[in-house]
């Protein structure tokens, strides 16, 4: 398994408003997939279009501690602190 890199319709985050294009993970997304604003690290789901919404109370709960959901995060919160400028 290997990480790929995929082009999605142009969306906006529904927290930050953060300009989304693109997904990166272990296969090409599909409607019901989470994934995190690069942003701000928002938990959103795509929707049939691939673009992005706000996650239903049940879609927390299924998706709540996903390896590579948590993984993904601490990779968003290195990328934002870099960005602020506190590297540790
Ligand atoms: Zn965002």
């Amino acid at each position: 398994m290997s990480i790929q890199h995929h082009r999605t319709p142009k969306c906006f985050c529904p927290n930050c408003g953060y300009e989304l294009s693109a997904a990166t993970g272990f296969a090409k997304p599909k409607a019901g997939d989470a994934t995190l604003c690069l942003n701000c690290g928002h938990f959103m789901i795509f929707t049939h279009r691939l673009r992005l919404r706000k996650p239903t109370s049940a879609e927390l709960l299924k998706w709540a501690g996903n390896k590579e959901l948590v993984a993904a995060s601490e990779v968003v919160n290195q990328f934002k602190r870099e960005k602020a400028g506190n590297i540790e």
